[in-house]
């Protein structure tokens, strides 16, 4: 007869591999899938010093590689394989994989969200080198220099304001006439005396000598461009969340996040949404760990509940 693992974890970033830590020390037969390799969004990223315990900050993708082992110490195990199709409310749940199907009593889902991009050329090249989708990750390297930030939302309001504090100049550049961002943004952002706002504009074409220089802006209303000497570009045009595998199972906000508070309980029992695919107020690799453990406890209760 096929294993049926506890546990099923779709996804292996930092929620993900918390999770996998959580449940096999738990003794609960737990398994990850994974596309790509460990530390989703996190392994992309070249440097990380919000996260505690690194004294001297640490890679993403070997933080991801270490969470891998850490959790397979206990007997998480991996497969690197592309879910394809989920049966939730199947008791147990099936997952289809293009390596064949797997049963899990309890999902925890970890697929994370995905920072939009611009789309204009040299801009996964540049990533990491000037471009950036994370100013609280990435704003200490451009201590007293000057960044770009695109979007009108809450998130680059906050990224621009944050980068205030720390770079020389913060150059605004929304494609409106007007931020979207909650009216709490508007006063501080108007008031920072570093804080430019081009608006009706777009970040048109990117320059680089190896890392990015500049960029050239364009006013959408008279089609003018201007070349803006800059060294990091902040992208802050909102994320797009993984959750195409669950959008006929379950209902999802209008952001196409998976609705589900602190506990990552979700509509569906015995499924849990961890980091940054459910619904919450900050995106961080802390926030992941968090939601990871809470999953298992959760779904620890939830398994409980069956064998009774
Ligand atoms: P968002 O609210 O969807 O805003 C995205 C911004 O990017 C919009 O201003 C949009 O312009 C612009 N944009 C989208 N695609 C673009 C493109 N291709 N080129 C140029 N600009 C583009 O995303 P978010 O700011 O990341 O926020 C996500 C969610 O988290 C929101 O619900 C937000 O309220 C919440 N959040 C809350 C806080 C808080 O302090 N309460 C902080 C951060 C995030 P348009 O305005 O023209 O559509």
């Amino acid at each position: 007869m096929a294993k049926i693992y506890d546990i099923a974890i779709i996804g292996g970033g930092p929620a993900g591999y918390s999770a996998a830590l959580y449940g096999a020390r738990a003794g609960l037969a737990t398994v990850v899938l994974e596309k790509l390799a460990a530390g989703g969004q996190m392994g992309l990223t070249h440097q990380i010093d919000n996260y505690p315990g690194f004294d001297q900050g640490i890679d993403g993708f070997t933080l991801g590689q270490q969470m891998r082992a850490g959790a397979e110490r206990f007997g998480a195990e991996t497969r690197l394989t592309e879910v394809t199709k989920l049966a939730l409310t199947e008791n147990p749940k099936r997952i289809e994989t293009t390596e064949g199907t797997l049963l899990a009593r309890a999902v925890i889902l970890a697929t994370g969200a995905n920072p939009r991009h611009l789309d204009i050329p040299m801009e996964q090249e540049l990533t990491g080198k000037g471009v950036s989708y994370c100013a609280f990750c990435d704003g200490m390297f451009y201590r007293n220099k000057t960044v770009v930030v695109v979007g009108g939302g809450n998130t680059a309001a906050a990224e621009a304001l944050q980068l205030s504090r720390i770079a020389k100049e913060v150059i605004l550049v929304h494609r409106r006439d007007t931020l979207r961002a909650t009216k709490i943004y508007h006063e501080p952002l108007q008031a920072a005396e570093n804080v430019r706002f081009l608006w009706n504009s777009a970040v048109t074409r990117l320059h680089s000598e190896a890392r990015l220089t500049g960029v050239t802006v364009q006013n959408l209303v008279t089609g003018e461009e201007t070349l803006i000497p800059t060294d990091g570009l902040f992208v802050s045009i909102g994320r797009i969340p993984a959750t195409d595998l669950v959008r006929d199972q379950l209902a999802l906000d209008p952001g196409g996040y998976i609705p589900a508070d602190e506990t990552t309980v979700t509509a569906i029992p015995g499924v849990f949404a961890a980091g940054d695919l459910r619904t919450k107020p900050l995106r961080q690799v802390a926030t992941a760990i968090s939601d990871g453990a809470t999953a298992v406890q959760f779904a620890e209760e939830y398994l409980a509940g069956l064998k009774e």
